[in-house]
């Protein structure tokens, strides 16, 4: 028996999950959303894994991309270049949009950071959020330089004076606040009395951070709650998603290097997105930020959220396999990446090891290749439409029938 529990809306006296796009009421009159308890209308049924559930919490738009309400779950990204290097910046925004971000944060560091803004925002493909900490001045000039998210801690911005400021200027500028905590950013009283930075201790913090919005009237609010454990992680969005309506935006913070960033994060991220929980996602990896791109995107893949470009299906291989498969699927997944239309394909492929099972295990491919002894097969829905002799020559005719496929020529 789950503990979801419906309440209803008490901005409106409505039903918050079924009105997700709750008509816009004078701030004055809406009770602060962070007392709020969530509505949640997730049956056993729906929480199942082959549909997740999408929470309705309150809608808000980051420039074009829609958060929240049910919206689809957006795949966010970091840049790692010297945001006063405008140039470097926006060609790294430029292979994340490529990739698949939808929405792009950057370091604002320092006025000149701020200075190239203006240049980074007037030619970014996507949306993009400003990471400012300490200077609320950095913030203002974010949004003067036409960004339409920023990604602060109310608490560390210089007091509730400079609060209501950025807020104040981001309402005038039509633009969202992500409210970022993560496990080393806890306020000292909240470590002493939670005793460490728990779940309830992060949450207390951001709903602290929050209120501080609300306090001035701004409630297009994001929050975020980070921690680089993966359970505490998940308790912690748990808990914030049954306190308050606000969009979250999962991640791992620290989640480490390739293999293990990516089980950390779709481990914490795939078990809340399951449970509805989340409106945007960032995979924190220590490498280039594309895959984390191709990352974010498996995930939702994964949960049947969302999906984009062509499936690659590969087989463990076994003793069975005589030809060097893993290279064949590592070159067939490096041609998707790169083929400048596979991101509209939705084509199912298959790459598998012998040809007594592969053709028949991979029966539901839209095309696939079998190995055997120094030579393959190419098959379509299962069944076997060429032999070829040779891995080179296999992998070859495979890429060109593959390229026909994306291209729609056949
Ligand atoms: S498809 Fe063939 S080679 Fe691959 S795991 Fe199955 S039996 Fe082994």
């Amino acid at each position: 028996m789950h503990d979801y529990q419906s309440a209803p809306c008490s901005w409106h006296g409505a039903d918050w999950l079924v009105n997700a796009g709750c008509p816009p009421a004078d701030a004055a009159e809406r009770p602060p959303l962070a007392e709020k308890r969530h509505t949640r209308y997730i049956t056993a049924t729906e929480n199942s894994m082959t549909q997740p559930h999408r929470n309705g919490t309150r809608p808000l738009n980051i420039g074009s991309v829609a958060i929240g309400g049910g919206a689809p779950v957006v795949v966010q990204s970091m840049t790692n270049t010297d945001t006063r290097d405008a140039g470097a910046t926006l060609e790294q925004i430029r292979r994340l949009h490529a990739a698949g971000c939808e929405l792009v944060r950057l370091a604002v560091p320092d006025a000149q950071a701020a200075a190239a803004l203006k240049t980074i925002a007037s030619h970014s493909p996507v949306p993009l959020v400003a990471d400012v900490h300490f200077d609320y001045r950095l913030a203002l000039a974010a949004l003067d330089a036409g960004l339409r998210g920023l990604r602060i801690n109310p608490g560390n911005i210089g007091g509730q004076d400079k609060v209501r400021c950025v807020a104040a200027a981001a309402k005038a500028h039509g633009a969202a606040i992500r409210v970022g905590v993560n496990s080393g950013s806890v306020e000292k009283e909240m470590l002493r009395k939670y005793g460490g930075p728990t779940p309830e201790a992060l949450v207390e913090s951001a709903l602290a951070h929050v209120r501080m919005l609300e306090q001035c009237g701004f409630f297009d609010t994001v929050i975020s709650l980070k921690s680089s454990s993966v359970t505490d992680t998940i308790a912690s969005y748990r808990l914030m998603a049954a306190r308050s309506s606000y969009p979250l935006h999962l991640g791992v913070t620290e989640a480490g290097t390739p293999m293990r960033g990516t089980v950390k994060s779709s481990v914490g991220m795939g078990i809340l997105l399951a449970e509805g929980i989340g409106d945007t996602i960032r995979v924190s990896l220590t490498a280039d930020p594309e895959q984390e791109v191709a990352v974010a995107w498996e995930i939702l893949r994964a949960l049947g959220l969302r999906s984009r470009g062509p499936e690659i299906i590969s087989c463990p291989t076994c003793g069975r396999t005589e030809i060097d498969l893993i290279h064949l699927a590592e070159e067939v997944d490096r041609f998707v990446r790169s083929h400048p239309l596979a991101a509209d394909r939705p084509v199912k492929i298959a790459v598998m090891g012998c040809v007594v099972n592969g053709p028949g295990e991979a029966r539901e491919a839209d095309i696939g290749l079998a190995g055997g002894r120094s030579k393959g097969v190419i098959f379509k829905k299962g069944s076997i439409i060429r032999s070829v002799e040779g891995q080179d020559a296999l992998l070859s005719a495979f890429l060109k029938e593959l390229d026909s496929l994306l291209r729609n020529e056949q």
